[in-house]
């Protein structure tokens, strides 16, 4: 069977939303997952494009109703992907990308062991930083719960099918690119 769910992880800052974007609009078929979540919107951010916002009431009454494929707390946040529109994705054939932590990488593994995980690595643990701080969207204590778990992120890459390294972007681009197109066959 062809794999369709991609599953693209790595800390903040590391440019997973940069390789995707660069990636997507290379291979428009490809449908991004929308997930949703308990944080503020950003500057420039749209409800139901970037995320569904959400409060964190609604957020537990979703993990009550067992609607979430995948749900994690990520720095003081929580964040989790809807069952029901993967699975609406899948049934239409579609080819999927989830962008989401490493937490919820695991648990979409353990529940459909056909899912392709990768994770994105930065050149180093200075440049990872570099480019959380150089980014301008979160304030410092915010920076300092996504750097403290770093170690623990990296930790978990160990069970993901493969790594690849985002220090030139076209060639972290051209290495997706190559993992998707040799899992599709
Ligand atoms: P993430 O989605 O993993 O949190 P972003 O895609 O927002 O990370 O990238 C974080 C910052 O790093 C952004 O300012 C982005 O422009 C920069 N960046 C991404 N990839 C690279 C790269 N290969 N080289 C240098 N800077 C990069
Ligand atoms: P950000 O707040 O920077 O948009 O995202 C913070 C972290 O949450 C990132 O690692 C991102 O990949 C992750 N994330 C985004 N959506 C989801 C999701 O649906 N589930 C999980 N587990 N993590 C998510």
């Amino acid at each position: 069977m062809n794999k369709k769910l991609f599953v693209v992880s790595g800390s903040s800052g590391v440019g997973k939303g940069t390789v995707l974007k660069a990636f997507l609009s290379k291979n428009p078929d490809f449908m991004l997952s929308i997930s949703c979540t308990t944080r503020s919107p950003r500057e420039g951010e749209v409800d139901g494009v970037n995320y569904f916002f959400m409060t964190k009431d609604d957020f537990k009454d979703c993990i009550d109703k067992d609607k979430f494929l995948e749900w994690a707390e990520f720095a003081g946040n929580f964040y989790g992907t809807k069952r029901k529109f993967i699975n609406k994705c899948l049934e239409e054939g579609k080819d999927i990308i989830l962008e989401i932590d490493t937490q919820g990488a695991l648990q979409v593994k353990t529940q459909m062991p056909e899912a392709v995980l990768i994770f994105i690595c930065p050149p180093s643990l200075e440049d990872l930083e570099k480019r959380l701080r150089g980014r301008h969207t979160e304030d410092e204590e915010t920076i300092r719960k996504r750097l403290n778990i770093v170690k623990e992120e990296i930790d978990r890459a160990k069970n993901f099918d493969y790594k690849i390294v985002n220090d030139d972007l076209q060639r972290a681009v051209s290495e997706l690119e190559e993992i998707i197109a040799g899992e599709q066959g």
